[in-house]
């Protein structure tokens, strides 16, 4: 059994999906509308993220959640960021609102502070939601609890294999193109998933 398949079964015997819960089931195909609104923030912890759904020139209609963490450092701090932000990695989920598949993209489409695949996977261990913060909806602590046991169970692996792959990949091409910024390359958006659409095949590669 995969991870992804072990954890996504709903212990509490609910039906509902995350996008049922985030909006109602009718997810717009537009990348600007995040759900929840101002996606889900944890002060405390520095968690963060959001769904939406969108069309990709290279891999179609897909609906994912984005995951990042804000953070600080001495080193941030000295160059006048009170906090900044890091995306581990898109879940993008099948049409019954299920995980499917990793994916990690191109710094341009997250706008984040890069890190290497080992640095990423060290910031995003214990990643959580804190249990006391307010929620305007209860079942919002299901789906913190579901993401972070997703991210817990998969981060060693899954995800740490697809970064260490993206960074090969990017070293790749920043080889063979001196003088080209492949980070804000536009032609270049998803850099390489866990399975899902053509299952196995590294775009980019
Ligand atoms: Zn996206």
């Amino acid at each position: 059994m995969s991870p992804l398949s072990k954890v996504d079964s709903d212990e509490a015997g609910c039906k509902r999906s995350i996008v049922d819960d985030l909006c109602g089931g009718g997810l717009p195909v537009d990348e600007d509308r995040h759900f929840p609104k101002d996606d889900f923030i944890d002060r405390l912890t520095g968690a963060q993220y959001f769904l939406h759904r969108h069309l990709s020139a290279e891999v179609g209609d897909t609906t994912h959640i984005h995951i990042f963490k804000r953070w600080s450092s001495e080193q941030t701090r000295a160059v006048g960021l009170d906090s900044t932000i890091t995306h581990l990695a898109a879940l993008a989920l099948d049409a019954k609102g299920q995980p499917d598949h990793w994916f990690v993209v191109n710094q341009w489409v997250v706008g984040d502070y890069w890190l290497s695949a080992d640095e990423t996977v060290d910031l995003f261990r214990g990643w959580a939601f804190s249990k006391g913060s307010n929620l305007k909806n209860p079942r919002y602590r299901y789906w913190h609890e579901w993401l972070a046991n997703l991210v817990a169970a998969n981060l060693d692996q899954t995800i740490h294999g697809l970064l260490r792959q993206r960074d090969q990949i990017l070293d790749r091409m920043v080889d063979a193109n001196p003088g080209v910024n492949v980070l804000e390359d536009r032609s270049i958006e998803v850099i390489c998933h866990s399975g899902g659409w053509e299952r196995g095949r590294t775009l980019h590669a």
